[in-house]
C-alpha cells in the first residue's frame, strides 16, 4: 500500500479519529466553503429548523467526513453514518431512515454507489420525508407510507459527475473541496503536531506539507511516520533535515512523488524519449497494471505538470525531464 494514497490504509481509521477538528473554527483552511457553511448552518439554527440537505464534493482525504462530523456538532444533533456500497438493498436505507430522529444529519459517504433502488427511496425520502415501508411478502405485499421527522442528508462524493441529476437537484448546498495549498497544510501539520505531543520546527512542516500532496490524510500519515523517526532517534524536535531523511526511507521525495510516480515518469522520459506512450504500454514498462497508473499516480502527475494525456498517449513535460535531472530536448512540452 502506498504511503502517499489519499484512501485510508488499513489501520488507519480509528487513529485518525484524534487528528478531526470538532468544530469548524478547527477545521483549517478551505475559507470560502468554511464562510459559506457557517452562514448555512446559522441561517438554519435561527429558522430553528433542520438545514436543508448538503452534498459535499471533492477528491479522497481532503476532510469530507471531517466537516459531516462538524456540521451535526455545531448543530448539537447526532449523527448517523453509512455509504453507498454499505446499502446493498433499498430495505437497509429503509430501515435508517426510518429509525432517524429529528433533525439528525445522515452521512451517506460516496453516495454516488448507492444502488438504483436505494436511490429511488432517498429522493423521496429528502423530498417529502416520507419512506415507504414494504410489510409482507409476495403478490400479498402492500407499501404503508411512513412520514418522517425533518433531518439533513450530507452526501460525500469523489464522482459528482456520477451523480444522476434528480439527486443531485435535492440538495440545497453543493460545497467543493479543493486540495489545499502548501501554506494550509502548514497550518494543518501545526494543528496535529500539537495534538500529537511532537516538537517540530516551522521548517519540517513546510517540509512536510511540500510533500503531502493538497491532502490531509496524506500530511496526517506522513507526520506519523515523522514522529516515529522523532522517537527512535531519541529527538526533541523535529527538524527539516529528520523529514527528509525520514521520508526519504519511504522512497518519498520532496515533491510527494514515490516509487511509483517516479518509475513511470523514468519510463516515459527514458524509454519513450518523453512520450507519447500509450496507457498499455507505460503499465508495462513500470509492471503495474493500466488502472492502477491511470487512477492512482497520474492524476497527481497530471495536476501538478510533470505529465500530460495528449490523444496520441502521455508525454512528459519539461518539468518531468528536469526533475528526473535531465536536460529536456528544446521541443519539450512546458
Ligand atoms: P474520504 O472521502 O476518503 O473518507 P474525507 O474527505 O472524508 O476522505 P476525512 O476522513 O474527513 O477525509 O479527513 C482525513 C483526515 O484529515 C482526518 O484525520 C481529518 O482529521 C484530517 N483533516 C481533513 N481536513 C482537515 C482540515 N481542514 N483541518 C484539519 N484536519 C483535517
Amino acid at each position: 500500500l502506498r504511503m502517499v494514497s489519499a484512501a485510508p490504509l488499513d489501520d488507519e481509521p480509528v487513529s485518525d479519529e484524534e487528528l478531526r477538528p470538532q468544530d469548524l473554527q478547527g477545521f483549517i483552511g478551505q475559507p470560502r466553503l468554511k464562510a459559506q457553511l457557517e452562514l448555512f448552518l446559522a441561517a438554519a439554527q435561527k429558522r430553528q429548523v433542520a438545514p436543508d440537505h448538503i452534498l459535499l464534493a471533492g477528491p479522497p482525504g481532503l476532510g469530507k467526513t471531517t466537516l459531516a462530523m462538524i456540521v451535526a456538532h455545531e448543530l448539537e444533533v447526532p449523527i448517523r453514518i453509512t455509504s453507498g456500497p454499505a446499502v446493498q438493498h433499498a430495505g437497509d436505507l429503509a430501515s435508517i431512515l426510518s429509525s432517524l430522529e429529528a433533525g439528525e444529519v445522515l452521512f451517506i459517504d460516496e453516495i454516488h454507489r448507492l444502488p438504483r433502488a436505494a436511490e429511488e427511496l432517498l429522493y423521496i425520502a429528502m423530498e417529502d420525508f416520507r419512506v415507504d415501508v414494504m410489510v409482507g411478502k409476495g403478490p400479498g405485499a402492500s407499501s404503508i407510507p411512513l412520514t418522517l421527522p425533518r433531518f439533513t442528508v450530507i452526501g460525500a462524493t469523489t464522482r459528482e459527475g456520477m451523480l444522476p441529476s434528480p439527486l443531485r437537484a435535492r440538495f440545497g448546498f453543493t460545497a467543493h473541496l479543493d486540495f489545499y495549498p502548501p501554506e494550509e497544510l502548514e497550518k494543518l501539520l501545526e494543528r496535529s503536531a500539537r495534538v500529537l505531543d511532537i516538537r517540530i520546527t516551522d521548517q519540517a512542516c513546510v517540509q512536510l506539507a511540500q510533500r503531502s500532496r493538497g491532502t490531509p490524510r496524506i500530511a496526517n500519515r506522513l507526520l506519523r511516520r515523522v514522529r516515529d523517526w522523532a522517537i527512535v532517534h531519541d529527538l526533541q524536535e523535529v527538524g527539516p533535515d529528520d523529514v527528509k531523511a525520514a521520508l526519504s526511507l519511504y522512497q518519498i521525495d520532496s515533491e510527494g512523488l514515490d516509487r511509483l510516480d517516479l518509475a513511470v515518469l523514468n519510463a516515459i522520459v527514458r524509454s519513450f524519449n518523453g512520450g507519447p506512450v500509450g496507457l498499455n504500454n507505460l503499465a508495462a514498462m513500470v509492471g503495474e497494471e493500466a488502472e492502477t497508473v491511470e487512477t492512482v499516480c497520474e492524476p497527481y502527475l497530471v495536476r501538478e505538470g510533470f505529465l500530460v494525456r495528449t490523444p496520441k498517449g502521455r508525454v512528459a513535460t519539461k518539468k518531468a525531464w528536469e526533475h528526473i535531472g535531465l536536460q529536456p530536448p528544446d521541443d519539450v512540452m512546458k
